[in-house]
């Protein structure tokens, strides 16, 4: 395994960096008001960051694995708007690679240029009130009508939902006897009738929109299906490696601003006659915030190299998202600490990191599911 970024990827790094610091101007503006960030979007999507993973053939760049975890991890740490990053990374790894890795030819040529581009906005439909980290009991139906399926249940806690074009919908087709065998994936777009969604408001990532969606009787093609009828749990899993993987490259990249912030703060501030990074009950903190760093990157790095060799990376991915979310909770908790009071205001932003932090541990499998999946892997019973 090498992970040495080469002199392109360097290259792209300052560039992305450079952007990033640009973006995020307003970021406490739009935390305050929850107000989604339409000029930083559409710079994103100028900039090709929506596309950075998707084939030049539909509108993106088709970077390489490990190309795409440095360029997220770059702006994650560059743009303090982790709300507009987070909205970015549900529509990239959450809808945009599903319709490029599972999708047919008619599909990918029909929505993925306008999702590069940025004039769709996509999203990730898979949790109901009722059905969060248990996926197979979902009880959104999908019945079978002709060249139709009708759509009927609900959806809730979905990112970007009050904003978004296009939907990847998880339903209910049958009550086969395997559980694995009873979903299916759709692509839908908002706008089909009898679709609704009621806005939610959060603690953090506020500048993600979130969202139920309310489906009744929408109708949808059959060509719409993402994956054959059943696949929908497979299809799941084997993009699990981006939704548990990539999509938590820019909290790496924030694991990083968050440490230079701390060193920074520990080297400047004085208490009784020192910089109070002289003192071990400070340093050590820091020292864990690098530790913290070091170890996310490597599983980042391992996931993406063993993607770009076409290997699974289930178990690192689980792992990675583990390790990034709990390490960005606790490395945000630590940095509002050395900061003391000023931490705690709204002048610093570093209140907005630990609320935007804390969301990490919960969405895309919780951490407790991690864990039982990395045990479940080692052949433990589930
Ligand atoms: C910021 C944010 C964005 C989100 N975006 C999306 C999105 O775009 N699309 C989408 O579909 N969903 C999204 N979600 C929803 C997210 O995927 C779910 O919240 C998550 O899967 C957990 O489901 P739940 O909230 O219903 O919790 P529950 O499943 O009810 O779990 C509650 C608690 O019980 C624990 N628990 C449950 N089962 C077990 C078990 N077997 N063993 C041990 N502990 C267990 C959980 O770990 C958790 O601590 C988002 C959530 C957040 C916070």
């Amino acid at each position: 395994m090498d992970f040495a970024p080469t002199a392109e990827q360097r290259a792209r790094q300052a560039e992305v960096m450079a952007f990033g610091q640009r973006l995020g101007a307003n970021a406490a503006e739009h935390d305050r008001l929850g107000v989604f960030d339409e000029a930083g979007w559409k710079a994103c999507a100028d900039f090709g960051v929506l596309g950075w993973p998707i084939s030049p053939t539909y509108g993106g760049s088709g970077l390489d694995p490990l190309s795409v975890a440095m360029a997220f991890e770059a702006l994650g740490h560059s743009c303090v708007d982790n709300g507009l990053v987070f909205a970015i990374n549900n529509h990239v790894f959450a809808c945009a690679v599903y319709i490029a890795d599972h999708g047919t030819d008619e599909q990918r040529e029909r929505w993925l240029p306008r999702l590069c581009d940025g004039s769709l906005i996509g999203a990730h439909a898979l949790t109901e009130p009722d059905h969060g980290s248990d996926m197979l009991a979902i009880e959104t139906t999908a019945r079978q009508v002709g060249d139709d399926y009708i759509l009927n249940g609900t959806k809730t806690f979905i990112s970007n939902a009050p904003v978004a074009g296009l939907f990847i919908v998880f339903a209910r087709t049958s009550d086969d006897n395997v559980p694995q065998r009873r979903l299916t994936a759709f692509i839908v777009p908002a706008d089909t009738p009898g679709l609704s969604v009621r806005p939610i408001a959060k603690a953090g990532l506020r500048g993600t929109p979130m969202g139920e969606i309310t489906f009744d009787s929408c109708v949808v093609p059959a060509e719409h299906r993402l994956g054959a009828e059943g696949a929908g749990y497979r299809l799941f899993t084997s993009t699990m490696e981006w939704e548990r993987g990539f999509m938590f490259a820019s909290q790496v990249g924030v694991l990083g601003r968050l440490l230079e912030r701390s060193v920074d703060h520990a080297t400047r501030r004085t208490q009784f006659g020192r910089p109070i990074g002289g003192y071990q009950a400070v340093s050590g903190k820091i020292a864990d915030m690098r530790v913290r760093l070091e170890l996310a990157q490597l599983l980042l790095y391992k996931v993406a190299w063993l993607r770009s060799q076409g290997k699974l990376a289930l178990h690192e991915a689980s792992m990675l998202k583990l390790c990034v979310s709990e390490g960005l909770k606790a490395t945000a908790l630590d940095a509002m600490q050395l900061h003391g009071a000023r931490g705690y205001t709204e002048e610093l932003g570093i209140e907005r990191e630990v609320r935007d932090a804390l969301a990490g541990t919960i969405y895309a499998g919780t951490s407790e599911i991690q864990r039982s999946v990395i045990a479940g892997l080692l052949g433990l019973p589930a």
